[in-house]
């Protein structure tokens, strides 16, 4: 089929959940009752995109306050005790972040009870996200391994074993997101690639790296602001993605400033071109994802578009969002009739 339709990974959670509207929203329940609730709003999840028509679902990542440390939580290592200020995305902006104290281990696995809950409740394919290893490093302070490269590899191992873990689950794709890639370009080619593909290595579910200029939040549009007219970013990592055996690649098109030409730099991927934009509350039109599909498809021929969304919803309004989601569904089928 063509245009399959997926979403970049997390959904807004519901106000009973955790305080909606925000990044990094604390919880409003605990223990057992949190678990149920994370339970709860993953279904909800699963339940939202099925009815939008959406094809690769996820689990809308409900069950992790950020997409970041939602992971590091479960790492043996890193001391949560005492967080440090780090500049972030090379300063773009200031997190407090845990720190990296002995050698990384995982305690348990991170992702089994909403992977599952999602598994039991769908018959949809489902692509699950985790952070990419450069992302990670670039989110948590390093006191013991004295060597960004080493622990970046150090968490490209913990990711493989999760991620093999989560295909066994019954995922049908994993996603490793990595926003910091279009911040640290060398580094992308030196050892990012490098460490993305370890993170992958012997999957045989579908593979995929998200790569994005951030949700919509002020940090980011500020930093959008002076990129200029034109993001060519991309151009230069681009070939070395390409040549990964990474299968999906996915970017923000719709309102994007990166030159669509770029795209057919990635001759072997998938694309999942991004068609809807989440940094405004303006719900696109079946006709506006017709139109973005068409753009994608000067650059990069039709079996090989997926539909998705430009970065995560988790900040947005749920109204909003599952309208957003609906465009994308209708849009995509309108487009296989028109385009198919
Ligand atoms: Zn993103």
């Amino acid at each position: 089929m063509l245009f399959e339709t997926t979403i970049a990974g997390s959904l807004p959670k519901p106000s009973w959940l955790a305080q909606p509207n925000v990044l990094w929203a604390p919880w409003k329940l605990e223990g057992a009752e949190l678990e149920m609730g994370k339970r709860d709003a993953t279904l909800l999840a699963v339940k939202i995109q099925e009815d939008a028509g959406i094809d690769w679902l996820t689990d809308g990542e409900q069950a992790r306050q950020h997409f970041v440390h939602g992971f590091l939580e479960r790492v043996e290592g890193i001391d949560f005790a005492h967080k440090v200020e780090m500049g972030i995305r090379n300063d773009r902006y200031k997190a407090m972040v845990p720190q990296v104290t002995g050698p990384l281990r995982l305690k348990d696995r991170v992702h089994a009870f909403e992977a599952r809950a999602a598994r039991a409740h769908t018959k949809h394919k489902l692509k699950f996200t985790l952070p990419g290893p450069m992302t990670i490093i670039d989110t948590v302070a390093d006191s013991y391994y004295g060597d960004r490269v080493k622990m970046a590899f150090a968490f490209a191992d913990l990711l493989n074993e999760e991620a093999r873990n989560l295909q066994a689950d019954g995922v049908d794709m994993v996603q490793f997101d990595e926003p910091a890639f279009n911040v640290f370009l060398d580094e992308v080619n030196e050892w990012g690639v490098e460490a993305l593909t370890r993170a992958a290595k012997g999957l045989t579910c579908a593979t995929g790296v998200h790569i994005c200029y951030g949700y919509g939040i002020k940090a980011n549009n500020d930093w959008k602001e002076s990129l200029g007219a034109e993001w060519r970013q991309y151009e230069k990592i681009f070939p070395a993605i390409d040549a990964s055996p990474i299968q999906n690649v996915a970017i923000e098109c719709k309102n994007s400033h990166v030159p669509l030409d770029l795209l057919a730099l990635l001759k072997g991927k998938t694309l999942q071109a991004g068609v809807i934009d989440v940094a405004s509350d303006a719900i696109e039109t079946p006709e506006d994802v017709v139109k973005t599909i068409e753009a994608v498809m000067k650059f990069v021929p039709k079996d090989r578009i997926m539909a998705t969304t430009n970065c995560g919803m988790a900040p947005m309004r749920r109204d909003i969002s599952e309208a957003k989601l609906r465009a994308l569904g209708a849009g995509a089928k309108l487009a296989r009739e028109r385009l198919g």
